[in-house]
């Protein structure tokens, strides 16, 4: 059954509890033709659950970094959920995160914490949600982001709306009748029509919640929506992309047989949100205020550059292994490549602590300590290039290796004592030089693996995008104070 946030809390959940909560009714998920009402017993579907499941229990096994005590029931509760009022809790926080994204090896970029980390921030900063009137909409945040938190919920979100015509504002594309919009209410709550293009991990979620994801014009009062609801509300439905799950041994495919977090987009049929689950309604201002006027930006790049340094640490570990085992290390270029990966790791952990460092503190009526967002914004723009750059570096220094790789069903099979012989490598027997590669090549490879580096490219935004904004959001005064000194007359 459907979590009951109406029951006592649970505080941080494991992973059974998770997965009771994902077998819910009148959940509508859609895959390869057919409606897919259980997630957790469907063949393709049913490996990334029990992956999440893992998560959860992962944060319990590490209680120590992950959890924390809920300041409303002392309950543990997830570490993502902090509210932070000083650099130590950043730096909490961020070992925590770290904690987290060491378990899937920063491959699932929508894991919980994510929106735990959103959240939090907004309902810190619930009096940017509260003004022109919306002290509902503000009171109802806050009140939700507490119940994730003691709840546990895993959440999903959608903010784009369909690429329809991207060379127009979303509520014209399309007639106006693709984008998610408002088209009635009533003594219940407000109605809701229209879609958003992409939810990651929308059937492994408990929840979904809707806030903006671009600016609106004056006029698009429809689509000013934020809001949340759960997964099995009637009239939601989620048309996933192909699985790219493997039902195989983990030898065969380690990531993919348990981290597919699963995209999909999400259409809502005259869905009813209830008016305490709405968050904002019809103020197109506001709607660009609760992105501008948080930090939330600052708070969530340093939640995602923890995972994409995680990612990258793993991408490292792996190029240096296979190099090893193959007897390529001692080459110099080869080193050079793997020397250039290593500098994106440290270069990320540098930026990561360097927000710490100039983290500042709250303004008055402020609930939240904020990171330094110049490194963040600056890795935000180069990370969707330093990631698919650290996989094709990989890739340079495994060559062939990668296809090399038969099943586990092989390597036990009837080849066993061929494969034994010709598939060893220097450093290593062949059961052991091929599961490192297999796992490799599930990194930066495999369906899974390439839906991860598109992830990466895109996920905050485009990086020719993102670094337009890192220039225009760049204070310039010290590098024109510089110019200046040097255009006197008299130096
Ligand atoms: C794997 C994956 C998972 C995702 N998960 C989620 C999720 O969970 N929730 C969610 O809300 N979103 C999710 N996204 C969507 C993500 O937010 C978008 O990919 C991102 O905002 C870019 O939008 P787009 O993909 O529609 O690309 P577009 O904006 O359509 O861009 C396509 C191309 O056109 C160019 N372009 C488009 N508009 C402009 C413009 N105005 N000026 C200049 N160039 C332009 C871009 O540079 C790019 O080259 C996910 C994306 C991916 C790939």
């Amino acid at each position: 059954m459907a979590v009951d946030v109406t029951a006592a809390p649970t505080g941080a959940r494991t992973g059974a509890q998770y997965l009771a909560g994902l077998r819910d009714d009148g959940r509508e998920v859609w895959m390869g033709g057919e409606r897919i009402d259980d997630v957790v017993g469907h063949p393709l579907l049913g490996g990334g659950a029990r992956g999440l499941a893992g998560w959860f229990d992962w944060c319990h096994e590490h209680a120590e970094t992950c959890l924390y005590e809920s300041p409303t029931t002392g309950l543990p509760v997830n570490v993502s959920f902090l509210q932070p009022l000083s650099r130590g809790d950043l730096e909490r926080r961020r070992v925590g995160l770290r904690r987290m994204a060491e378990y899937h090896g920063g491959v699932m970029g929508r894991a919980p914490d994510y929106l735990n980390v959103t959240f939090a921030l907004f309902a810190a900063r619930s009096e940017v949600w509260a003004r022109r009137g919306n002290e509902r909409g503000a009171e109802n945040l806050v009140r939700y982001y507490e119940l994730m938190r003691e709840h546990d919920l895993s959440t999903t979100h959608a903010i784009m709306n369909p690429q329809v015509d991207r060379s127009r504002p979303d509520a014209a594309a399309g007639a106006g009748e693709i984008a998610l919009h408002k088209v009635g209410e009533s003594s219940e709550g407000i109605i809701v029509r229209g879609a958003r293009m992409l939810a990651t991990l929308a059937p492994y979620a408990d929840e979904i919640s809707i806030y903006p994801g671009s600016p609106l014009r004056p006029e698009d009062t429809a689509y000013a929506l934020c809001f949340a609801l759960p997964m099995n509300t009637p009239g939601l439905k989620v048309v996933l992309r192909d699985s790219f799950a493997k039902p195989r041994p983990a030898f065969d495919y380690p990531l993919s047989s348990r981290f597919d977090e699963q995209d999909g987009m999400v259409i809502f049929d005259d869905v009813v949100v209830p008016w305490e689950r709405v968050f904002m309604d019809g103020d197109t201002v506001g709607y660009d205020e609760v992105i501008s006027h948080t930090n939330w930006r600052a708070q969530i790049v340093s939640q995602a550059m923890v995972r994409a340094w995680t990612k990258l640490e793993l991408t490292f570990g792996l190029a240096h292994a296979i190099t090893q085992i193959t007897g390529v290390s001692r080459f110099d270029h080869v080193q050079e490549k793997l020397g250039e990966i290593w500098s994106y790791v440290e270069m990320t952990r540098s930026g990561v602590l360097a927000s710490e460092v100039g983290s500042y503190g709250a303004g008055p009526g402020e609930l939240a300590w904020t990171p330094d967002e110049r490194p963040l914004v600056a890795l935000r723009g180069l990370m969707p290039r330093w990631l698919p750059r650290a996989f094709e570096l990989t890739r340079l220094v495994g060559g062939a290796g990668f296809m090399a790789t038969p099943s586990l069903a092989d390597v036990d099979g009837p080849m066993a004592e061929a494969i034994e012989q010709y598939y060893q490598a220097g450093g290593a027997g062949a059961r052991d030089r091929i599961r490192l590669f297999r796992l490799a090549w599930d990194l930066i490879g495999s369906d899974l693996g390439s839906r991860g580096e598109l992830y990466e490219r895109f996920y905050l935004q485009d990086a020719y995008r993102m670094t337009a904004l890192a220039y225009v959001l760049a204070d310039k005064t010290e590098a024109q104070a510089l110019v200046e000194r040097f255009l006197q007359d008299e130096l």
